[in-house]
């Protein structure tokens, strides 16, 4: 009979912070999102405070065990789980680093503890008569520091930017578990390095993101939502800017192509919104709206239209991932390129793979769907990702690099600015515990 040795790591954690080896919660932390990614995870560990952050790094660091910040496990690019082949990893989940601050009305802006969800934000924001700017279809599940360490976009960065624009002060802890905290939020602070905006986008592999203070911005007016059949995306974005009025703000310019809007019709047991199939169907939001005659059209005015109405576009990546283990490569490219980029990814498919592309229009953002293909087949991705290059795109709009694009970071970032993120994250965490294989690749 073999008794298993205790695990002296987890042990010493469990004297810091809630630690589980227990195989089954690992497993879960161990796989993200898409089910595409996945490694094996040595011990969960949720902290609560900035100083349970610090005690579990510096324990991990005394070991050179590696550690994956998690936050909602929402992230699409392998980033918040160990690669397939790593060495058991130590998760340290965000989700009990929770709590907010209360709203400086008059500096607009609020601290928020990394764990807190965008949804319970949100909700905070609007109770003090605010918004918060970055809203994204994983609003429940997603956390307040896993949109700032991707740099999350979403549904509201033609109206508010992205996340890094939200950014007014920081804390996080380095692998050391020094703790950098800056959560004064000035309006003006121009006082040597903003450790805030560099941490933001670093996606877990600089420091562990505890608390953010972030910008709020006075309501929109009223809104008014409309979906219209459109046969390119250069016509898509004719019409949104032939549709919302000048001095109008826009809220949300989206788009579903046919085989996306058929996929959520048939996931989310929704009517076709539209009088026929159309290549695309653009969903507009402002608060103004004068479409021109003759399209083919639906509009909503009040909430639960809006809502029912913004249910065609976020649908679209859960209708996709119901096919099965699907790709979703998140590209960018300039605006005018747009229709040259989705009718080269179809080109490029193969005939048994179903491809379906949705994304934030007014961005230049598609987010691709293949279905059909090996989860582990990477010649496709990187076929999308050379083309998008060719076009003058870049690999990763929103939803950062990860590991799915690690190794085609050079695709669109030079030797030098390559070199230069290795030299930062050296410095910072010269053990490479924080999230190895994230990102960039050791050298
Ligand atoms: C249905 C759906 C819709 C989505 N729509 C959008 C969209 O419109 N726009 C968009 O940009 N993304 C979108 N996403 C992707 C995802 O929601 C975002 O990337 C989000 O920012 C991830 O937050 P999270 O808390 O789940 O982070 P996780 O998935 O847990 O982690 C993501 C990355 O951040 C790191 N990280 C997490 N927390 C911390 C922390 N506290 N400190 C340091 N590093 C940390 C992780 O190590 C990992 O690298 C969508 C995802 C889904 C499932």
């Amino acid at each position: 009979m073999t008794t298993e040795r205790p695990d002296r790591l987890v042990e010493r954690l469990s004297t810091i912070a809630q630690t589980t080896d227990d195989p089954a919660i690992c497993a879960g932390h161990g796989e993200d999102w898409t089910r595409r990614f996945a490694g094996p995870v040595r011990a969960v560990v949720r902290p609560r405070t900035t100083e349970e952050v610090s005690g579990v790094l510096t324990a991990c660091a005394a070991e050179r065990v590696p550690v994956i910040p998690q936050g909602g496990n929402t992230g699409l690019v392998g980033g918040s789980v160990p690669g397939p082949h790593d060495a058991p990893t130590v998760v340290l989940s965000t989700v009990a680093l929770t709590g907010m601050g209360e709203v400086d009305t008059a500096g607009r802006s609020v601290t928020v503890a990394a764990g807190t969800t965008l949804a319970e934000l949100h909700r905070h924001a609007e109770a003090a008569g605010f918004v918060y700017g970055v809203d994204l279809a994983a609003r429940d599940t997603a956390t307040v520091g896993g949109t700032v360490a991707t740099n999350a976009g979403g549904i509201r960065v033609c109206a508010y930017g992205m996340t890094r624009a939200q950014v007014m002060g920081l804390e996080c802890v380095l692998a050391d578990g020094t703790v950098s905290s800056r959560l004064v939020g000035l309006p003006k602070d121009n006082t040597g390095y903003d450790i805030g905006a560099l941490m933001t986008g670093s996606e877990g592999t600089l420091g562990v993101i505890t608390a953010v203070r972030v910008r709020l911005h006075p309501p929109p007016p009223d809104t008014m939502v409309m979906i219209a059949g459109v046969e390119s995306l250069a016509a898509g974005l004719a019409l949104v800017g032939s549709a919302v009025p000048a001095g109008a703000v826009l809220l949300g310019a989206e788009v579903v192509d046919a085989e996306s809007l058929d996929l959520v019709c048939e996931y989310a047991g929704l009517a076709h919104p539209l009088q026929r199939r159309w290549p695309y169907a653009v969903l507009v939001e402002a608060s103004e709206l004068d479409p021109p005659d003759g399209i083919d059209a639906v509009a909503g005015a009040d909430a639960a239209d809006r809502r029912r109405l913004w249910r065609y576009r976020e649908a679209a990546s859960e209708a996709a991932s119901a096919q099965g283990v699907v790709h979703k490569i998140d590209i960018s490219a300039p605006l005018h390129r747009l229709d040259r980029l989705a009718d080269g990814i179809r080109d490029l498919a193969p005939a048994d793979a179903h491809v379906s592309i949705f994304g934030h229009l007014a961005d230049g953002n598609l987010h691709v769907e293949i279905a059909g293909l090996p989860p582990d087949d990477e010649q496709h991705d990187r076929a999308v990702l050379d083309l998008v290059t060719a076009l003058g795109g870049a690999v990763s709009a929103e939803h950062g690099v990860g590991r799915a694009k690690a190794a085609w970071l050079g695709l669109s970032r030079s030797p030098a600015d390559v070199a230069v993120m290795t030299r930062i994250k050296t410095a910072l965490d010269p053990g490479w515990i924080l999230n190895p294989g994230a990102v960039l690749r050791r050298g």
